[in-house]
């Protein structure tokens, strides 16, 4: 049976009603404490809760910790989540993108052994792909992995790593050879001697990203994430992942932003409200229709770049007309809507900017030529 399937349906739908009346019961709500570092901390709080209650483990396979059933229930956890606030969206989704990778290209008892501690909020990963001068074209990335016998030495430099500073472990691209065969992935300890962090701060106020040096920082062949020149293809197969469930989570927290912005304009007739909801409930269709192909075991492709300009357009222009309806609230006060309106501009550029999406729509998918 496909995870698409009527089956797969009943169940989620009763996954839902259980987490729901769990999480009614269980207040996970963050504390009052600001910042990024307690928001970090709050995100290890709930994975835990949530690990040990077993909701976090639904969808996950057993072989890591996990008690089966498909993705989508994954989605649905992540979607109660963010509409209840109770875990910063974009760190949260986290998991999702580096525990398929473990699963898919570890060797069967490493990801057995690390992926139960990302699921259980004991530790915090981070995805080293970005170098200075290698974002959209990633293929050129330089930082080089050296074989040494069994073991590899690895030279170079990271940036825009998100969560560095607080990650136990990273998932990254080295280069081994020529071209897109030549890139290599592995799973470092980020307590390796050779590694320095130094945390970079985002236009919105939060060390939420860092640069990350890599010294003559040697890893044994047992951390090597597929075969040597697999690398490209773990950052290509990250992609379902990334544009999948970590999507739905995100527009969850995006109706929970729309709804706020309702109540403070309850007295406001405004066609732009209306535009900001369309948007939103056209990228939460479309995820909806990408999950379920996901779910019924097709190859997600470039495909996922129409999912991905329309998050990012929904996401800002949700974000603009809260500025235009709520005027002075994000450049003169002091309220939540400031920082979230700077971040949304990030969404056009994090996981492949809107100029990249757009160009491989263009070329990929209406096939329109190289240029
Ligand atoms: C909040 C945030 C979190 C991030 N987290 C991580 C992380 O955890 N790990 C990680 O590895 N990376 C991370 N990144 C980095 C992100 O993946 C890169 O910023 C992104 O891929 C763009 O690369 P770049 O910054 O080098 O810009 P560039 O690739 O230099 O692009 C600069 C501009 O040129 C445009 N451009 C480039 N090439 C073309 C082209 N061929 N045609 C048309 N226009 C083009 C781009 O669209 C962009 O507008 C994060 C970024 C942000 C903002």
């Amino acid at each position: 049976m496909s995870e698409s399937g009527p089956e797969a349906v009943a169940e989620v739908g009763e996954f839902r009603t259980r987490v729901r009346a769990w999480l009614d019961e269980n207040n996970l709500s963050p504390g009052p404490a600001p910042g990024f570092d307690a928001q970090v901390a709050q995100l290890g709080r709930v994975r835990r809760a949530l690990f040990e209650a077993g909701w976090m483990r639904y969808g996950w396979p057993e072989a890591v910790g996990g008690l089966g059933g498909p993705a989508l229930l994954r989605a649905v956890l992540g979607e109660e989540v963010a509409s209840r606030g109770l875990a910063e969206p974009g760190i949260y989704s986290m998991v999702e993108v580096l525990a398929p990778t473990m699963i898919s290209y570890a060797r069967p008892e490493l990801a057995a052994e690390m992926v139960p501690r990302l699921l259980d909020g004991s530790e915090q990963w981070c995805q080293g792909f970005s170098e200075p001068g290698s974002g959209s074209d990633l293929a050129s990335l330089r930082t080089r992995a050296e074989q040494r016998g069994d073991r590899w030495v690895i030279n170079g430099q990271k940036v825009w790593t998100s969560l560095a500073q607080f990650a136990s472990r990273c998932v990254l691209l080295t280069r081994t050879g020529p071209g897109h065969d030549g890139i290599t992935a592995f799973f470092v300890d980020m307590d390796s001697p050779g590694i320095t962090v130094r945390p970079l701060r985002t236009m919105h106020g939060v060390d939420e990203f860092a640069e990350v040096y890599f010294d003559d920082v040697v890893i044994g062949e047992s951390r090597m994430l597929g075969r040597p020149g697999d690398g490209w293809r773990v950052a290509m197969d990250l992609l379902p992942y990334e544009r999948s469930t970590c999507f739905w989570h995100r527009i969850a927290h995006l109706f929970t932003r729309l709804d706020r912005l309702l109540d403070q304009t309850a007295e406001a007739d405004d066609t732009a409200l209306g535009a900001a909801y369309l948007a939103l409930h056209t990228v939460r269709c479309r995820s909806r229709g990408t999950q379920q192909r996901l779910g019924g075991g097709a190859a997600l492709g470039p495909d996922t770049s129409i999912d991905k300009v329309l998050l990012a357009t929904a996401e800002q222009q949700l974000f603009d007309t809260a500025r235009d309806l709520l005027p002075g609230e994000i450049e003169l006060a002091d309220s939540g809507w400031r920082p979230e309106f700077l971040y949304s501009r990030a969404a056009t550029i994090y996981g492949g900017t809107a100029e990249i999406q757009r160009n491989i729509i263009a070329r990929r998918l209406l096939d329109l030529g190289k240029e």
